[in-house]
């Protein structure tokens, strides 16, 4: 059981020290000098969420100073990917802000590459810029450290408090050390989650041995979207759920090989299969399939339909790029700098890209805000840009009071990336401290009985472990509880075979997703008796409990829009067509923390950037 409680008061609580959550910690400081700053983070803060190994490239940079994109060009390209769904007044807060933190970045110590004749930042594309980036991490994580009162790593936190003078305010957030056990009590006036997406709530491709290789962080686990879904906070886009084209079983990135080595990929007979299924595209989503550039999802259309009509292997060809000593250089630090496994895995199958060309594969779809997807919490946006259906008061608050959302926890506001993360986290950071400034946040109060509540609740999975291994006569398992293992083998499944994963090729309809349903709940029954042997499987039992909410929530939102907005991403074999005449729309979810409830309604999308010029123009 539990060691012992122990209590911090804070003004601004971080969850989750990621890109988002580093950003957040900085920026709450820089406006506000005497607040009391804590940042709490599951794993280690120095290599901890999805930019832990490094990155090779920073996605998001405009180089306004250059002119070489602005903030309006940022925002209609998210909204052409994700095929006209964006929250354009986020996309465009964002981008008109991220060159500072590049800025930054630069002067903490990331190496830039820089273009040798310009002096400007190396491009790889339109929107990204070369690094030396293995110490990402590190180097931002120490701007946190620098700002916050106190990071506290190893802490999972699983649930958030809430304010017993006012409805619908946050109070604060619990969880527990999983070296230590200690359960801990954060009361704070405000709460900013960055914890990141989910992955691992589909079933992946690597299983058994290879479980863990996914291109997501295995370590995501969707506690960004669970911890506002279960105190009521509106979700929006859930059902756009992202599948990536990577490079087979080490699910290394292809974006510097297509981008700066210019490699493209062709089918096992050496042909071109993406204008093979122009027309049929062109049939189910119109002229979006004209659009420049072919949103992510449309070419990872192409592959599956070759794929299922015969067409594999797909194989991505870098045996002529790679015969350029320096673009071979390239090719491999791409993975040193990120996705080291990749290289091994090409290794281990005596690949070498020089004279064979790799297979490309498909991933598992994954749950996140901040890539060619955008999922996640229904926030305020900026007061100069939003319309009055986005805007309640406070920039990245979500419909809970006080409580704060950037990165991947953020819904709408697609292609941010890791600078783009860290910028909303400082956006988050400074409408938080503005709200405790406006004194919105006084006299909140959080009663002993509430955090007694959750301690309880978070331990009892030790308590069913305790217990029910008594009745296990032979072998491991037990008649009365399951294990975390047991339990995401079987939400995978679900996930899977249901919501549109790889077993069905992406394909779902309302009757699959009501049978999923079904079986969520009952999942979710049997997760009251989940058994945890120790504080790490306790770990293990909470991410479990957050992934399948997480997933509920997909599965529902999936179930409300009933069209096929993004094909490569997800079918609905029963309305296999894109339908702007009823779906040009935002989906937005809230469920009811009394009763479990989901409810669903459409939001109007406004495609503000264009809105204004045409204005501008009459
Ligand atoms: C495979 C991959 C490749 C990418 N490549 C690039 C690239 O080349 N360039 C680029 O710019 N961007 C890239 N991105 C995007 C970038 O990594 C993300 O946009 C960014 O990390 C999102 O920031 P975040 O803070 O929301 O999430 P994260 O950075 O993942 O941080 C979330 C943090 O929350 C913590 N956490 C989770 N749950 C809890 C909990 N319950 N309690 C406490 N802490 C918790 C996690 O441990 C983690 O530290 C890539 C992303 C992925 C997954």
């Amino acid at each position: 059981m539990a060691k012992k409680t122990i209590f911090e008061d804070c003004d601004v609580l971080v969850v989750g020290g990621g890109m988002a959550g580093t950003g957040a910690a900085f920026e709450a400081r820089h406006w506000g000098r005497d607040l009391k700053i804590i940042c709490v983070e599951k794993a280690n803060i120095d290599r901890s969420g999805a930019v832990a190994q490094g990155l090779y490239a920073i996605n998001c940079y405009m180089g306004m100073q250059w002119d070489e994109n602005q903030p309006e060009d940022h925002v209609r390209y998210a909204r052409n990917d994700l095929m006209g769904m964006v929250r354009e007044d986020l996309g465009y807060d964002m981008a008109r802000h991220v060159d500072s933190t590049v800025h930054m970045f630069d002067e903490w110590g990331l190496p830039m590459m820089k273009n040798e004749k310009t002096g400007r930042y190396l491009r790889e594309g339109k929107w990204q810029i070369m690094i030396h980036g293995e110490s990402y991490k590190p180097i931002v994580a120490e701007a946190a450290k620098k700002s916050a009162d106190k990071i506290y790593n190893r802490i999972m936190i699983t649930h958030l408090l809430m304010d017993e003078t006012k409805e619908n305010r946050v109070g604060g957030a619990v969880g527990f050390n999983m070296r230590t056990g200690d359960y801990y009590v954060f009361r704070a006036k405000t709460v900013i989650v960055a914890a990141g997406g989910a992955s691992h709530i589909f079933k992946p491709r690597a299983v058994g041995e290879g479980m863990g290789r996914t291109w997501y962080a295995p370590w995501s686990n969707g506690s960004a979207y669970a911890l506002p879904i279960a105190v009521g906070a509106k979700m929006t886009q859930m059902e756009n759920r992202i599948v990536l084209c990577r490079f087979k079983d080490g699910y290394g990135p292809v974006g510097a090989y297509f981008l700066h080595l210019k490699t493209y990929t062709q089918n096992a007979n050496g042909e071109n299969y993406e204008k093979k299924w122009y027309e049929h595209t062109k049939e189910m989503v119109g002229e979006y399939i004209d659009h420049h550039p072919t949103p992510t999802c449309l070419r990872n259309h192409a592959f599956i339909q070759e794929t299922m009509a015969g067409g594999g292997p797909i194989h991505m060809v870098t045996t002529e790029a790679f015969q350029d000593p320096h673009l071979e250089t390239v090719g491999w630090e791409n993975f040193l700098g990120m996705t080291v496994g990749q290289a091994v895995v090409w290794a281990s199958q005596n690949i070498d890209p020089k004279y064979t060309n790799p297979e490309l594969t498909t991933s598992e779809p994954y749950v996140m805000g901040s890539h060619a997807t955008c999922s996640g919490a229904w926030v305020s946006g900026p007061e100069d840009l939003s319309p009055p259906e986005y805007f309640w008061g406070y920039n990245r608050m979500l419909t809970v009071e006080g409580l704060f959302g950037a990165g991947d926890t953020v819904g709408g506001s697609a292609h941010k990336f890791s600078s783009g993360s860290f910028t909303e986290g400082r956006l988050a950071a400074k409408a938080a401290v503005k709200y405790i400034q406006d004194k919105k946040a006084e006299d909140v109060k959080v009663s002993d009985t509430q955090c007694e509540n959750f301690k309880e609740i978070i331990y009892k999975p030790l308590e069913n472990y305790t217990v029910g291994r008594n009745e296990i006569t032979g072998g491991t398992v037990s008649p009365s509880y399951i294990s975390p293992i047991q339990g995401l083998q079987r939400l995978q499944r679900i996930m899977d075979e249901y919501v549109g994963g790889i077993a069905t090729n992406y394909m779902t309809n309302a009757n699959m997703l009501k049978r999923g349903l079904e079986l969520l709940e009952w999942l979710q029954e049997d997760l009251e008796n989940v058994g945890a042997e120790d504080y790490h499987q306790l770990m293990r039992a909470w991410e479990l409990k957050h992934r399948a909410l997480t997933s509920q929530c997909v599965t529902e939102h999936t179930m409300f829009r009933e069209e096929t907005r993004w094909p490569g991403y997800y079918y609905r074999g029963d309305h296999l067509k894109l339908d702007d005449e009823n779906w040009h729309c935002l989906t937005v979810s809230r469920r009811d923390p009394k009763t479990g409830k989901f409810t669903l309604e459409k939001v109007p999308v406004y495609h503000i950037v264009d809105e204004k010029e045409k204005k501008q123009a009459s």
